[in-house]
C-alpha cells in the first residue's frame, strides 16, 4: 500500500488496473518517435507499461476518493478494474466514502461509481458519498448526441445513474473543496477537465488527473495523445503544471503513470526528471 502525507493530508494510491499503453494508437502521430526514443521503456512488444490509480485522500475528516477507475463491466482493450480489492487492502468500505471527485468523464475515471448485479440491476457502488464534478464537463459530455453513441455506455451506466440519485453537486471553476482541497481547472485533455491542488501545513502536491498520462512528456509537452479534445490546449496545461511543479517542488501524483505514480519533478542538467517516491 503506497500512501503519503502532505500536511494534514494522508493520500493512498489505490490500482484500478495495470495497463499496457501502445504508441500508435495512443499518441499516432509520434508513435515512431516515441518507440524510437523511448524504446528502453516498452515490453518486448513494444508495450509501455502504464497504470489506472484512483487516489483516496484523508483530509479534514472524510474520505475523498479521486476518480473511480474503469469498474466492473467488460470495456474493450481493458482488462477490469480492482478498485474494490484496493479499498478493502486500505481498510475502507465503499459506505465509509464521504465524497468523490471525478477530474472528468471518461471511461476509466467514473467506473466503479456504479455496479450492475447478477440481475442486472443498477447499484450506485458508495451508498453515502456525494460527488463533485465540474458543471463544464457535465455540459459538454451529458447530451443526446454523445449518451447515444455505443462509446459512451459508460456516461449512461456510470454518470447518469448518479445525477438522477441527486448525489452529485456541479461546480464551476478553481474554488476550495475542503481547508485543504482545491479545484484547479486544467482544460485541454477534455474541456471540463480539473486537477486537484493540495496544500496543507504549507506542504503542497496535486493530482493531475489526465493532465499528464507518460512521463515522456516531460521531454515532450506536445505529444499529446489520440484522445485530448484539445492538444494544443492539453499541452499548453501539461507545460504550465510540469514548470509549476518545478518551482515549488509539489508532489506529484498522477494516475495514469506507472503506480503508485507519485513522486518530485526536477530539473536535472536542463532536463525535466521525475523522481518516483
Ligand atoms: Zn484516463
Amino acid at each position: 500500500m503506497h500512501t503519503i502525507t502532505i500536511g494534514n493530508v494522508e493520500i493512498t494510491a489505490l490500482l484500478d488496473a495495470p495497463v499496457l499503453m501502445n504508441p500508435p494508437m495512443f499518441m499516432p502521430k509520434h508513435a515512431e518517435q516515441f518507440i524510437t526514443e523511448y524504446r528502453h521503456l516498452a515490453d518486448e512488444r513494444g508495450l509501455m507499461p502504464m497504470s489506472i490509480t484512483c487516489f483516496l485522500l484523508r483530509s479534514a475528516g472524510k474520505n475523498i476518493l479521486i476518480d473511480t477507475g474503469l469498474g466492473g463491466r467488460k470495456r474493450t482493450g481493458f482488462p477490469p478494474g480492482k478498485l474494490p480489492d484496493a479499498l478493502h487492502a486500505a481498510g475502507v468500505d465503499p459506505s465509509e466514502i464521504d465524497l468523490i471527485v471525478n477530474t472528468h468523464l471518461h471511461v476509466d475515471h467514473v467506473g466503479w461509481n456504479t455496479v450492475d448485479d447478477d440481475k442486472g440491476n443498477r447499484h450506485i457502488f458508495f451508498p453515502k458519498a456525494r460527488w463533485v464534478i465540474q458543471q463544464t464537463e457535465y455540459d459538454f459530455w451529458m447530451k443526446p448526441a454523445y449518451l447515444d453513441e455505443p462509446g459512451n455506455a459508460h456516461l449512461v451506466e456510470c454518470v447518469q445513474p448518479v445525477m438522477d440519485a441527486g448525489r452529485v453537486d456541479l461546480v464551476t471553476g478553481e474554488q476550495p473543496l475542503d481547508e485543504n482541497l482545491t479545484f484547479i481547472p486544467t482544460p485541454g485533455h477534455t474541456p471540463g477537465h480539473v486537477a486537484i491542488g493540495i496544500y496543507s501545513n504549507g506542504a503542497r502536491a496535486i493530482v493531475i488527473g489526465d493532465a499528464s498520462h507518460h512521463p515522456v512528456q516531460l521531454d515532450h509537452p506536445d505529444w499529446s495523445p489520440a484522445f485530448d479534445t484539445d492538444p494544443v490546449l492539453s499541452a499548453k496545461t501539461r507545460e504550465k503544471l510540469f514548470e509549476d511543479a518545478i518551482a515549488d517542488g509539489r508532489t506529484w501524483i498522477a494516475g495514469h503513470w506507472q503506480h503508485p505514480g507519485m513522486g518530485r519533478i526536477v530539473r536535472l542538467d536542463g532536463k525535466r526528471v521525475f523522481q518516483a517516491l
